[in-house]
């Protein structure tokens, strides 16, 4: 049970020291200990929410290589991202996914098509022509292709590729973390640190179980703060002066019914002239963003953001009946890291640079990981074990490979297996995939036990809780490998049950209580109400 590898590793996390403890459990905190875990170092994990429960939750779920940074002619940034976006696409071949990207240029906008389009042909060079060729569309095409688009006013278009995360940011998070525990990192959620200081050569961080309540402190030689948003406030409470810092844009996107049966991104340009897509998201379609300066970490979704997107979406669309406030499913918000350096003054907001930045203070043998972007997490993976090796800690296995799905070879013997067994015609018809490509995509090698599991009897593959497309031995994997400590954790993070099922369908939804049975055992009463009152709060 979840419960079980929890409770020993919070118990493990006070009693040995470690070479590295990285606070925060984002994108950031997750590859850094993959990566060093992956490379023999001994390290913690602790995050004092769920894993990826802060940004990384709320993203637009997209690997791509930053064609807008072209506008501010950021080429180094675009030449790397498309590099990183494309060692992903190899990496995670049935998760991140080549996507086309239908983009409508309005009359009078500040670029013609053309010249846009031409743009798109410098970047699929620059992502050396890894995906489909862009292809420029008059604006009677784009109606042909898609009658969904409002082209009253369109002056032309293009389509391009980029990549997204199937099944969603929070889910690849957890894989990394999944991944470092397979590597011996010792990590847990619900675990907050609340000080650190540094004492004869080595870290004291006072953590606190946020579940029991209970504080303990956790030793390590380096310490990594991967806190994201919170970066500034982990560092002034470990005493760390920092040249840069966090400021913050705060981004909302609403999960709506499907706008359209094509599985392609519609791109536009909003009122205020930013980006704005429209991202297929399993059964639904999710709108964003907004790009608003704020001052703090702390956001939520105000009425103001939700008129933005509607109106926006419904002036470049054809939709009978318009989108209302009822349309909305589900809502993400969160802030984009920005890091700036200390002195230097925000100029223009929109304008800054999403790079990240790490800075390193030797002595203290301590990392801040600043801003950065889900589609650059390989490197910061890569750049943190280079630090920490140059901060004098030994990395057994420099060279090992950390990250990744299992190879074609064991894939194809997946298949195999899961095809002489007719797995796939096990698959309810309700569902989106077949079982085989949705086990392997997000368990790889584990799901091995799961063909092990319906072998035995054919009831595992049932689904337990209706449109969610989980499987009764996913549930019971999920309880024993993914530390789920509360059901928001598997309904909105290991899972996005809660991002396409509608609140109301989830409440009442037969085989729930089941489920928080597998997960929570004697608990299980319990932890539904515990989300029931969440549903009600948020309603
Ligand atoms: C609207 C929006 C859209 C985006 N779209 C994309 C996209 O499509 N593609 C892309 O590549 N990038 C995108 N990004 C950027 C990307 O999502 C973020 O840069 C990234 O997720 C930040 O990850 P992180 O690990 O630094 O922070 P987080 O994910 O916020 O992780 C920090 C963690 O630290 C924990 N923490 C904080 N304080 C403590 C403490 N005291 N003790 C323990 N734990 C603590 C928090 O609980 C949190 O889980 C987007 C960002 C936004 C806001």
């Amino acid at each position: 049970m979840a419960a079980t590898l929890r409770h020993n590793n919070v118990k493990k996390l006070g009693e040995q020291p470690f070479d590295v403890l990285v606070v925060g459990g984002g994108i950031n905190g997750a590859v850094a200990a993959a990566s060093l875990a992956g490379r023999g170092v001994r390290v913690a994990l602790i995050d004092r929410g769920d894993f990826a429960s802060g940004v990384s939750s709320n993203s637009s779920n997209l690997a791509w290589g930053g064609i807008k940074y072209l506008e501010t002619l950021e080429f180094l940034l675009v030449n790397k991202l498309c590099k990183s976006r494309n060692r992903l696409m190899r990496a995670y071949p049935s998760t991140v996914k080549e996507i086309r990207f239908l983009t409508t240029i309005q009359r009078g906008f500040r670029f013609p098509p053309f010249f846009i389009y031409l743009g798109s042909v410098l970047y699929w060079a620059m992502g050396r022509f890894a995906t489909r060729a862009p292809r420029y569309i008059s604006a009677g095409a784009i109606e042909a292709a898609e009658p969904v688009i409002n082209t009253s006013k369109a002056a032309g278009g293009l389509e391009y590729s980029d990549c997204y995360l199937y099944d969603n940011d929070a889910r690849f998070v957890f894989n990394f973390i999944r991944k470092s525990l397979n590597f011996g990192c010792i990590a847990a959620n619900y675990v907050e640190s609340i000080s650190a200081r540094r004492e004869q050569g080595q870290w004291l961080t006072s953590a606190r179980d946020v579940i029991s309540g209970e504080c303990f402190e956790i030793r390590s030689q380096a310490l990594i703060n991967a806190c994201g948003p919170w970066v500034d406030t982990q560092n002034r409470i470990a005493g760390e002066q920092t040249q840069h810092h966090h400021v913050f844009s705060k981004g909302v996107h609403l999960v709506v019914d499907k706008i359209t049966d094509n599985k392609r991104v519609l791109t536009f340009f909003a009122s205020d002239g930013r980006l704005f897509f429209l991202i297929p998201m399993g059964p639904k379609t999710c709108i964003g963003t907004t790009d608003t300066q704020v001052d703090t970490p702390d956001v939520s979704v105000t009425d103001a953001d939700r008129d933005f997107l509607l109106q926006n979406a419904n002036a470049l669309l054809d939709l009978q009946p318009p989108l209302t406030r009822e349309s909305i499913i589900a809502e993400r918000v969160g802030v984009r890291p920005l890091a700036i350096k200390a002195e230097g003054g925000v100029a223009d907001w929109v304008q800054l640079s999403r790079k990240h930045v790490i800075e390193v203070d030797e002595p203290r043998q301590h990392l801040s990981i600043f801003g950065g972007k889900l589609t650059d997490c390989l490197n910061v993976g890569d750049e943190v074990a280079a630090w920490i090796e140059c901060l004098g800690i030994d990395v057994p296995q420099m060279h090992n490979r950390w990250y990744g799905e299992p190879g074609a070879e064991l894939r194809d013997e997946f298949m195999l297996q899961a095809s002489l067994m007719k797995l796939d015609g096990l698959t309810d018809p309700s569902s989106s995939e077949p079982l085989s490509e949705r086990f392997w995509r997000r368990y790889g090698e584990s799901a091995f036990g799961l063909l092990e599991r319906i072998r035995a009897d054919e009831g595992e593959a049932k689904l337990l809780i209706k449109n969610a497309e989980y499987t009764r031995c996913e549930i019971e994997l999920a309880a024993r490998r993914e530390m789920i400590v509360k059901l928001e954790d598997f309904m909105r993070r290991r899972s996005k049950i809660e991002e396409v099922v509608r609140r109301e369908d989830i409440a009442t939804a037969p085989g729930l209580l089941e489920a928080c049975e597998i997960l929570f055992g004697s608990d299980a009463q319990a932890r539904l109400a515990e989300y029931r009152e969440v549903l009600n709060r948020s309603a």
